[in-house]
């Protein structure tokens, strides 16, 4: 038998972003978009598509603020990584689609309390969390299921 894969308590899961856009530097208020640059990463360039772990939905910043002083995180331990569409449920490798696009099943995680390895837990299509594995396929997948989706509107 394999091992217990871990339940949503035990990743660091994101909500959809208030909108429900994918989860990037674009919609985090850390983002000093006209200068590139995030709060938390110093002098790093940080483009709008990159997304790290302390995603903190909301607008831009216009500026830096000049009062600000941050001691700089290490993009290793911040997960900083370049993405093609930002961070999604829907965007993951782990993700189901079903039939209310609003949501999916997660089968990289189980149920709380729940041994069945076939039960999975539903996520919404727009969340995130600390397991997100970005695939080409998940990617394709999900554009077919937005095509279908907007048609049967
Ligand atoms: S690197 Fe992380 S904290 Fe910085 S702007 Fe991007 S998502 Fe926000
Ligand atoms: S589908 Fe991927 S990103 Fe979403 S909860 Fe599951 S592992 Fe995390």
């Amino acid at each position: 038998m394999g091992a217990r894969l871990p339940t949503l308590d035990e990743v660091v899961y994101g909500e959809p972003n208030p909108g429900g856009a994918r989860k990037s530097c674009s919609n985090c208020s850390l983002w000093v978009g006209a200068k590139q640059r995030c709060l938390l990463h110093g002098e790093l360039d940080v483009s709008a598509l990159m997304v790290c772990g302390y995603h903190v939905p909301g607008k831009p910043l216009a500026r830096i603020p000049s009062d600000y002083q941050g001691v700089p995180q290490d993009p290793r331990a911040s997960g900083l990584v370049l993405t093609q569409r930002g961070t999604a449920c829907d965007l993951c490798a782990f993700f189901r689609h079903g039939r209310d696009p609003r949501f999916g099943t997660c089968v990289g995680l189980s149920v709380k309390g729940d041994t069945d390895p076939n039960h999975h837990p539903k996520v919404h299509t727009r969340g995130c969390c600390s397991r997100w594995t970005p695939s080409i396929l998940a990617d394709a997948i999900t554009a077919v299921y937005e095509l279908v989706t907007r048609r049967r509107k």
